[in-house]
């Protein structure tokens, strides 16, 4: 079977993990900054707070936008978000206590839908949480005019949290994502691009947010005071929430192999892209010219995706729809919303193995059995 996921683990991240476990500091120390100051530099942001899950970080990110100390009840705010991503960017949105508002998708690009949001942003409005889909970025700053506009309509600007979490390498008009203005989260995960078995980043877009992000995620406690002589303060309560050393040796050796693996799963998509343009039955989505996707999946749209899954299976070729769309569940049946442009995508969208470890074979066997139907 060619898998639709593979851990990227370079051949050096045993020996760096060897020394830390060894080292007799395998907290939060001396690796954790240096995997940080190598992300800051990768990214072009250096506001960069790693965290031991995105989930985490999309939890802390939120709580410093709408929940906490200092803002409004939780309980009456709203957050605008997608229903089409892994589960984790909207539980985080209940375990803070806020509402999820569902924005339709556009069936172009599976992300959020902008008139859509647009048109939802309103006084409850705390947050709005986008997905960068398969790591095709967000029309950002089209999102920042629709966000300009509602503040001077509100009086108060939304802050929006990108979940990075398909799009790590990911660029929005020659800009890494990561440096447009809000706060991104980065995933780590087994399967991600970059891993460190797990973890995540926040990159910040200013250093009042940074400075808070390095306090709450680790209980509030600032690590760089003289705690045992002289204790600081903890004005504003935070969580355990940190990376550790270990995590971030794992980091270090892995992201010196990133660039590869991004260039690794574009060359297959752009192979894809040229080889199943004008299938039939089967519809790409959006490339436009100032954007450059990761691609972590290549996400398509096919007619019969039972056929189309079964008839890949028996080839020995994984195929998944990876995310289910998250409005169905009982946990969240409070929020349920028309939605019809992911009505008419969430039965169709499917991704076929895409990744650094597919072949040149592999990809040629796997656009060959997709030409031949299903
Ligand atoms: C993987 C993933 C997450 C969760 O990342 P963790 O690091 O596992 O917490 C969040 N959102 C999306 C879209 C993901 O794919």
């Amino acid at each position: 079977m060619i898998p639709l996921f593979k851990v990227p683990m370079s051949d050096e991240a045993p020996a760096a993990v060897a020394e830390v476990v060894g080292s007799g500091q395998i907290g939060q120390g001396a690796k954790v900054a240096e995997f940080e100051q190598a992300l800051a530099a990768r990214i072009g942001n250096p506001r960069v707070v790693t965290v031991n899950s995105a989930t985490s970080g999309l939890h802390l990110a939120l709580h410093m936008a709408a929940g906490g100390a200092g803002g409004a009840d939780p309980g009456e705010g709203e957050v605008l978000s997608t229903p089409l991503t892994m589960e984790a960017t909207n539980w985080a949105i209940l375990a803070n206590r806020l509402r999820i508002r569902w924005v339709d998708i556009d069936p172009a690009t599976l992300n959020v839908d902008l008139d859509d949001l647009a048109a939802k942003i309103g006084p409850r409005t705390r947050a709005i949480m986008v997905v960068h889909f398969a790591g095709y970025p967000v029309d950002l700053d089209r999102l920042a005019a629709i966000l300009d506009e509602a503040e001077s309509r509100l009086g108060f600007r939304p802050v929006v949290i990108e979940d990075c979490a398909h799009a790590w390498g990911a660029a929005y008009r020659g800009r890494p994502i990561g440096t447009h203005g809000n706060v991104s989260v980065f995933s780590f995960q087994a399967i991600k691009h970059l891993t460190t078995g797990d973890g995540g980043a926040l990159a910040l877009p200013g250093d009042e947010l940074y400075r808070r992000a390095t306090l709450l995620r680790w209980f509030g406690i600032d690590r760089t005071a003289d705690r045992l002589r002289n204790p600081p303060d903890v004005p504003e309560w935070g969580y355990k929430f940190h990376m550790t050393d270990i995590n971030a040796s794992i980091g270090l050796a892995n992201l010196a192999k990133a660039d590869d693996v991004l260039a690794r799963h574009r060359d297959n998509a752009a192979f894809y892209d040229r080889e199943l343009a004008g299938v039939p039955g089967l519809e790409l989505t959006e490339r436009a010219a100032d954007r450059l996707s990761s691609f972590w999946i290549y996400p398509m749209k096919v007619e019969d995706r039972d056929g189309f899954m079964k008839r890949m299976d028996d080839a020995g070729i994984m195929a998944s729809n990876v995310h289910e769309r998250n409005d169905l569940h009982t946990c969240v049946r409070d929020y349920r919303a028309e939605l019809p442009g992911l009505d008419g995508v969430a039965r169709r969208v499917v991704c076929v193995p895409v990744g650094w470890w597919v072949t040149d074979e592999q990809r040629a066997f796997i656009a060959d059995t997709i030409k031949a139907g299903w």
